[in-house]
């Protein structure tokens, strides 16, 4: 199977060249198209990378009925309708670290610009002065710098600031205590105790509810006087309207803007005539190894996505688990197919309307508990919806729409490795299956409620309970034989001699209802469900 991969917005041929390499995909390279031409042509394509000058609209997504993925050969995705691709399973890729350090340089290259004159000194050259005097600048050393955001940027121009005898200190609730002071940053504990010791107040966070005007009049009314604001995160991060009658009352010594609320703002946008205000036309990951480093990293991404079906680098699916998605393979493989084999005996059971998954791991795997219960959801879904687009990326949340109750914990009883548990719950009825999957070996399930089995989940699972009784596991497999079905294990378990019994049998190929009639008609046989495994 051949994926086509439509690229846009004249994203780096390093990466375009990666993608064109894989002779499983085909890659149409255009130039930014108008809105209605991409509207036509979508339904093509099974990904779309593009920086940030494509629109990928709900509109566009809905059109888009074979799309798996979107990249974006750069970090925001502003431009990209998240919750509707979340919803329809579409996986979002961007490449958020390959222009850090572009950010960071652009950062002292900016200040010293601003705090030296820089622009205004170069001009008044150009236009044959020579004034010195009028030039007089301010130097970074024995300032003191003010971070809000301490994360790939945030750390990078604090590591840069130390180097040019600053004082440095960041306020990011999010980081612990250990990276702030593995790279030697004072921790503020509020925004307010930071923004009041700030010479230079710099903003490195990503546009959100709680970041929207997060500096506004009030804060720039406690930066101490003649200070400088500095916004290369996002625009709408601080408030433009407040940051204009700062700078027009001569309350800060000057700002530097490479993001605006409105890019780009109007031509005669009050901004671009303020005073004191360096303007950069968003300039961060403006560099040719930015550009490289950003399409490389996304196209690498998607290619993986598309052929290796590895989602660890999608926004939308849980996050948790990058780096490590091959390892994880297993687990999640042993998650899925134990929701899918509780899903099958309790409808066997007559319960079929699921209220509740309850989902144990290991204590090595709690890291990645988002990844495993979307795997598990996965399993409890499919052959129950349309499946054509439930994935890891819906799956919880197609599950929760249903109104079933996802929970996830860590717990020591499933021994210390690799330890999977899915219980599902309606009514009155609950199972709970579990497995493991020990690195490099085959994934097992090795339980179905308190009975202990050993069983490859592949393929055709049967599990049959019956009485414990001499002669049951002949008669099954004669039947079986007769019926043109190839057991590949059988595994037998019992928790009391003649009590119940069950077994899991993993057979080759699809099992029919009448071969399941078949089996529910020999004697001391009690139940029996096929669980099909689709693909991985
Ligand atoms: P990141 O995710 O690595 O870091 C963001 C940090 O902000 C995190 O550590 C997070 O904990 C912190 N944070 C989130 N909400 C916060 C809040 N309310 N208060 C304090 N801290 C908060 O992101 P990054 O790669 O460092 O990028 C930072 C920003 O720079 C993003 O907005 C990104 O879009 C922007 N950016 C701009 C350009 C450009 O061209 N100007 C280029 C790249 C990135």
């Amino acid at each position: 199977m051949t994926y086509r991969v439509l690229v846009t917005d004249e994203v780096d041929p390093e990466g375009v060249a990666l993608l064109a390499a894989e002779p499983l995909l085909q890659v149409d390279e255009v130039p930014t198209l108008p809105k209605d031409e991409l509207l036509r042509r979508i339904g093509d394509y099974d990904a779309i990378v593009g920086r940030s000058a494509t629109r990928i609209s709900a509109e566009l997504l809905n059109a888009a009925t074979k799309l798996k993925v979107v990249g974006r050969a750069g970090v925001g995705v502003d431009n990209v309708a998240i919750d509707t691709a979340t919803a329809l399973g579409i996986a979002i890729i961007n490449a958020p670290a390959g222009n850090t350090v572009a950010v960071a340089e652009l950062f002292f290259g900016a200040v010293i610009g601003l705090l030296r004159q820089l622009p205004t000194a170069a001009e008044s050259m150009r236009s044959g002065r020579w004034d010195r005097a009028q030039f007089m600048g301010r130097e970074l050393k024995g300032k003191t710098l003010g971070i809000v955001g301490l994360g790939r940027i945030g750390s990078e121009v604090a590591t840069r600031a130390h180097a040019f005898g600053m004082s440095v200190v960041a306020y990011d609730p999010y980081i612990s205590d250990e990276r702030f002071t593995a790279l030697r940053v004072r921790r503020a504990a509020t925004l307010d105790a930071l923004i009041s010791e700030t010479n230079i107040l710099t903003l490195h966070v990503p546009l959100t509810d709680e970041t929207r005007g997060l500096i506004g009049k009030r804060e720039l009314g406690r930066l101490p006087a003649r200070s400088v604001v500095v916004n290369m995160a996002r625009g709408g991060i601080v408030d433009e309207d407040a940051l204009l009658q700062a700078l027009t009352h001569n309350q800060l010594r000057g700002a530097v803007l490479d993001v605006f609320t409105t890019e780009p703002p109007t031509a005669d946008h009050p901004l671009r005539t303020a005073p004191n205000l360096l303007l950069t036309p968003h300039l961060g990951a403006n560099t040719v190894e930015a550009q490289r480093n950003v399409s490389r990293d996304v196209c690498l991404a998607v290619r993986d996505a598309l052929l290796r079906n590895d989602l660890s680098r999608s926004l939308n699916v849980a996050a948790g688990a990058t780096g490590e998605w091959p390892t994880l393979h297993g687990a999640m493989l042993v998650a899925r197919r134990a929701a899918a084999v509780a899903r099958a005996v309790l409808a066997d059971q007559g319960m079929r309307a699921v209220r509740k998954l309850a989902l144990r791991v290991s204590p090595d795997l709690a890291h990645a508990s988002g990844p495993l219960l979307s795997a598990a959801a996965v399993g409890l879904l499919e052959g129950v919806i349309e499946t054509e687009r439930l994935n890891l990326i819906n799956a919880r949340a197609l599950a929760e729409a249903r109104g079933i109750e996802l929970s996830v914990a860590e717990t020591t009883e499933l021994g210390a490795t690799r330890g999977v548990e899915v219980a599902l719950a309606g009514g009155m009825q609950q199972l709970a299956v579990a497995g493991t999957a020990p690195d490099g070996s085959t994934p097992r399930l090795t339980r179905i409620g308190s009975f202990h089995i050993d069983v490859n989940p592949r393929q055709t699972l049967l599990i049959l309970t019956n009485h414990d009784v001499p002669g049951v596991i002949g008669r099954v497999g004669t039947l079986l034989g007769t019926h043109g079905v190839n057991i590949a294990e059988y595994h037998q378990a019992r928790l009391a001699q003649g009590g119940d019994a069950l077994a899991a049998v993993s057979v080759d190929g699809a099992v029919t209802e009448d071969t399941r009639k078949a089996l529910l008609a020999l004697p001391d046989v009690l139940t029996a469900s096929i669980v099909l495994f689709r693909d991985e």
